[in-house]
């Protein structure tokens, strides 16, 4: 195969110019070779380096929201999270050794988002930082006199935009997490999010999905969500954390999404539809 099997214009009405013609042979060439070298990279991890069958099904077997997919949807994540593990680097802290368990179950429940996405939507940062539980971030927070604040936050699960994303490993790890394991959809709703600059709670959204449907599903949520938190009245067992912002609430959604699609269908039909378009899956239809 050349590196012109990959280029097909489908932007050439009429002649190309020669500044078109010149940019193809640069650019176009460029990403055609570069795409062509990662896909062979890839197909060799899979050949090379499987994720091994009894993990396997010990890691799905014991996350409740990994069990519940079909054959077909469990080959798929198989595929990605051997990718995942073979190009993120796992980090332990506080002497955490981590091992192919912890780096198989990141990766499944990570690459859950990303099923019908592709890897290349994680493209953008390398490193998975592990805790052996809960850790402490230190914050500056400058008010709007311009004085700083400095105090500590405590998390399960932090994502640092274009860098690492960092986790409680206690809370990751289905058989001590005290309910199902959400902090590594969580963060890697963050990651999504990121995708289109500092989170805001607008991930990039395919064709055809117009930014103010989104838009409005997600505001009219929110602002009952808030509201509801604020004086206690929340019938809905999601984390009232998702009240902080719109980013959050786009995180606790996308865990409720996976987790409890029944209850968000239930309390916010337009936010699960629009999350449905978005993730291309339907969990709902999995329980
Ligand atoms: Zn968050």
């Amino acid at each position: 195969m050349t590196v012109t099997d990959f280029i097909r214009p489908s932007r050439n009405k009429g002649e190309w110019t020669q500044a078109q013609i010149k940019s193809v042979t640069v650019t176009d060439c460029a990403n055609a070779m570069w795409k062509w070298l990662r896909a062979k990279r890839r197909a060799r991890i899979l050949a090379r380096r499987p994720i091994a069958d009894a993990l396997w099904r010990d890691v799905v077997e014991s996350t409740p929201y990994l069990r519940v997919l079909g054959e077909a949807e469990r080959a798929q994540l198989r595929k990605l999270a051997t990718w995942f593990v073979a190009e993120k680097t796992f980090v332990g802290t506080h002497e955490l050794e981590v091992d192919d368990y912890m780096r198989v179950t990141v990766a499944a429940q990570a690459c859950l988002p990303i099923l019908e996405l592709g890897i290349d939507w994680y493209r953008d940062w390398l490193t998975v930082v592990m805790y052996p539980g809960g850790f402490v971030a230190h914050r500056e927070v400058e008010d709007e006199d311009g004085i700083v604040h400095t105090g500590f936050e405590e998390l399960d699960g932090e994502s640092m935009a274009g860098g690492p994303m960092a986790i409680s490993w206690q809370e990751t790890d289905p058989r001590t997490a005290p309910d199902e394991p959400v902090v590594v959809l969580h963060e890697c709703a963050h990651k999504l999010d990121e995708l289109t600059g500092e989170p805001n709670g607008l991930p990039p959204l395919h064709a055809g999905m117009p930014r103010r449907e989104w838009s409005a599903a997600f505001s009219d949520a929110y602002e009952r969500f808030a509201a509801e938190a604020d004086e206690g009245t929340d019938a809905l067992a999601f984390d009232d954390y998702a009240a902080t912002d719109a980013a959050e609430f786009f995180a606790v959604m996308t865990e409720a999404f996976f987790t409890a699609p029944a209850d968000l269908a239930d309390g916010y039909p337009c936010v699960y539809d629009q999350l449905r378009a978005f993730y291309r899956q339907d969990p709902l239809a999995r329980r």
